[in-house]
């Protein structure tokens, strides 16, 4: 290898995110929001959810969108470092086998087909690779589309991320019907994302949908 792999975030050799670097990530730990998976004080609904219910039967993520996993999601999306998917899909899969959610097939959120093209893969898909992998569940690849290219919900309020994703996802495979299926993502902000996606997958029956995103921010 004449460039062997250096660390994302301390450019040690040796892997492209090392063990050390993987421990800093600041886990996202109870009590939650039994709903959503926001941090509270206690396993009691969030004052959003008790309010405005999300039709998702539940979201959890595995770290706070922070420091070292911040810096190793940008790298993995935008410098096109596909084999980060594998260190980071290790912390998904020891999440899991701590604190397992109902499912038995797993669905990445899909990029529009031109953000796809242009980035050439979707981080969403790369991860969920890896953990169906490591847990032993089937991945669906190109069950749910987005049909609508929408703008990066980063730059949105609360409620123009919601109009700004409603429609946005189609799901045609009949074969989800009666599922629990399994949403993956990288990043969840408002949840706005993964609640059009789970509306999606209701409408061709699917008999559960959960979310589980590899990061969380912090403010929401
Ligand atoms: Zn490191
Ligand atoms: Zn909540």
């Amino acid at each position: 290898m004449l460039f062997p792999p250096r660390c994302v975030s301390c450019r040690e050799r040796g892997s492209l995110l090392c063990a050390k670097c993987r421990d800093e990530f600041e886990l996202v730990e109870p009590p939650l929001c039994p709903h959503c998976g926001r941090p509270m004080v206690s396993d009691r609904l969030c004052p959003l959810c008790q309010r405005e219910p999300l039709q998702i039967d539940g979201i959890r993520s595995v770290a706070y969108f922070d420091g070292t996993l911040r810096e190793a999601i940008h790298h993995f999306k935008y410098y096109n470092l596909q084999d980060l998917a594998i260190p980071l899909g290790k912390s998904t899969s020891d999440y899991w086998k701590k604190s397992p959610l109902p499912a038995e097939i797993i669905v990445p959120v899909p990029l529009h087909i031109d953000r796809l093209r242009e980035r050439g893969y979707n981080q969403a898909t790369l991860l969920a690779r890896e953990l169906g992998k490591s847990i032993g569940l089937p991945v669906s690849e190109n069950s749910l589309v987005r049909v609508r290219a929408t703008r990066p919900q980063v730059d949105l309020k609360a409620q123009e991320r919601k109009e700004n994703v409603r429609d946005a996802f189609r799901c045609s495979n009949m074969g989800l019907m009666e599922k629990r299926v399994l949403l993956i993502d990288d990043v969840y902000t408002t949840g706005a994302t993964l609640e059009a996606c789970s509306i999606a997958l209701r409408q061709v029956g699917a008999r559960s949908v959960w979310a589980l995103t590899l990061a969380r921010a912090r403010s929401w």
